[in-house]
């Protein structure tokens, strides 16, 4: 029999029934332990809220039987209180970020469990959505009238980027009426010694100041689009706010629909009872595999086999392109996140999850369908999904955090010695884009097959083999920062010794 100290060599011969004995045999304590472990993960993949539920069982059937029948049990209740926190995902962009009735209301939508709890807390989401978006509008009427009277103060508080700013600056005649007027100004600039120089200057001032005014008035403009979206609606939305016509009310309205995400999570919507315990087993496989993360063997759901990998290369990533991202990022917002790129080549299942964790991660969500171009979990604080990116997501990386691998000399080529494993690296990421998780009939046939050569769906090779090159470029940036270290202090003994 494997047990879980053998360290199972073999990824097909690990099955549950192996770890029911390893739990079985092993002392109270341990079984205590392992208990733990299934529970922690269930709950993080599920965003479910511990509540106190203790595993005592002296065997893994019991345990598994009854936390599968507690699971049961919450799943409704846990429904309610993600449709909560959704209706509050969509207004949180239109609350001021210090308002207390909002922070109360988060509070409240924590605590829900019922659909009367859940609609009351929606209601009160609408009612401070419809003021939020009344507060916004006024914000943008009053910002344009300023700038129309030269007040730069008010740019800043529009937070146009700064790109944007520039291109009106390189071109401030476009919305200038009369062609003589812009020739004049033109002309006047190429005369260095021109006495009314200060005057051509304020005039092209005062007409930039114009042209963002003009920008946010037009719903399509660039001005406009980034403007609306840190309040996560649309050009079509701030029409209709015009109008009088925008309610939170009617765009909140939508209940249950996180019981649906978990009937697609246990994939089992007829028999939610074993579509649970299939999912609890399959988290308790994975527990085998993070102690000892070098084994191949899946447990046959695409989450937990998927989210495994995910997780480990996203810690590589944190460490290999994170820095280059946040601060030499040459992209305005929403950088590389112009499209619901989660969505690509990605099954319902995962989306489920990828919900859920966005939610937990605090995103505030755009209200309206129409998007304005960037992608629906893009925040102005990042990406609010972590541990189940799509394929495309993961597996992007633009020329600047590639630079900034190790290995790679200031001009960003990799030098002689590193160039195989930066070029393997960012080949397996470039595969991982052209992936997809569409394949449930891989996971399918992986899990039913008794064959145990039968292939691991291809995303999961591509996956490992990202993080094996991630892992060894890593470790050479920890190598390379020992190393400058190491020569800065023989520097400082040798000046010392003269
Ligand atoms: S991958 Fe490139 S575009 Fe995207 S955030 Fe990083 S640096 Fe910016
Ligand atoms: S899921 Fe995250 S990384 Fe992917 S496009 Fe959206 S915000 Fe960007």
């Amino acid at each position: 029999m494997k047990t879980l100290q053998e360290k199972p060599q073999l990824e097909e011969t690990v099955t549950i029934a192996d770890f029911e004995k390893t739990f079985n045999s092993s002392s109270k304590t341990q079984r205590k332990s392992l208990a733990n472990e299934i529970l922690i993960d269930t709950y993080e993949l599920l965003d479910f809220k511990d509540t106190g539920y203790k595993p005592t069982h002296a065997d893994y059937d019991s345990f598994v039987t009854d936390f599968s029948a507690y699971i049961r049990q919450k799943v409704e209740p846990e429904a309610y209180r993600h449709d909560a926190q959704l209706a509050l995902a969509h207004v949180r962009a239109v609350q001021l970020p210090t308002s207390r009735k909002f922070k109360t209301l988060e509070r409240l939508a924590d605590n829900v469990e019922t659909k009367e709890q859940y609609q009351a807390v929606v209601k009160t989401a609408a009612d401070l959505g419809d003021k939020g978006i009344k507060r916004v509008y006024n914000n943008l009427q009053g910002l344009r009238k300023r700038l129309r009277k030269g007040d730069e103060s008010a740019i800043e508080e529009a937070q146009i980027p700064s790109a944007m700013i520039q291109n009106l600056i390189h071109d401030p005649y476009r919305d200038l009426k009369s062609y003589k007027e812009v020739a004049r100004l033109r002309d006047g600039l190429k005369d260095k010694k021109n006495p009314n120089l200060k005057e051509i200057l304020t005039a092209l001032g005062d007409a930039t100041m114009k042209n963002i005014a003009t920008g946010l008035g037009n719903p399509h403009s660039e001005l406009m689009q980034s403007f609306l979206r840190r309040y996560g609606i649309c050009s079509d939305d701030i029409k209709d706010i015009k109008k009088g016509r925008f309610d939170y009310h009617k765009r909140l309205k939508r209940a249950k629909r996180s019981l649906n995400l978990y009937k697609e999570i246990f994939q089992n919507p007829k028999k939610l009872d074993t579509g649970i315990k299939d999912f609890v087993n399959a988290v308790a496989l994975n527990t085998i595999r993070k102690k000892d993360p070098e084994q191949k063997f899946e447990t046959g759901n695409m989450v937990l086999d998927y989210s495994f990998r995910t997780r480990t290369l996203d810690a590589i990533l944190q460490e290999l392109t994170r820095d280059a991202c946040i601060n030499k990022c040459e992209q305005s917002e929403p950088r590389c996140c112009t499209r619901d790129y989660f969505k690509t080549g990605v099954p319902s299942q995962i989306l489920a999850v990828q919900s859920f964790e966005a939610i937990k991660n605090k995103a505030h969500l755009k209200i309206s369908s129409n998007s304005n171009g960037d992608c629906n979990y893009h925040n102005f604080d990042g990406c609010k999904l972590t541990l189940f990116k799509s394929p495309i997501c993961l597996g992007h990386i633009c020329s600047v955090p590639r630079k900034d691998l190790p290995g790679s000399d200031e001009g960003g080529r990799p030098r002689s010695a590193h160039t195989k494993l930066c070029r393997s690296f960012i080949n397996s990421m470039c595969e991982i884009r052209s992936s997809t998780l569409n394949v449930p009939p891989d996971w399918y046939m992986k899990s039913r097959s008794s064959n145990p050569l039968s292939p691991f769906p291809e995303v999961l090779n591509r996956l490992d083999d990202a993080i094996k090159y991630g892992s060894e470029l890593v470790k050479l940036k920890h190598g390379e920062k020992l190393g400058k270290q190491t020569k800065k202090k023989t520097k400082k003994s040798k000046n010392k010794k003269k």
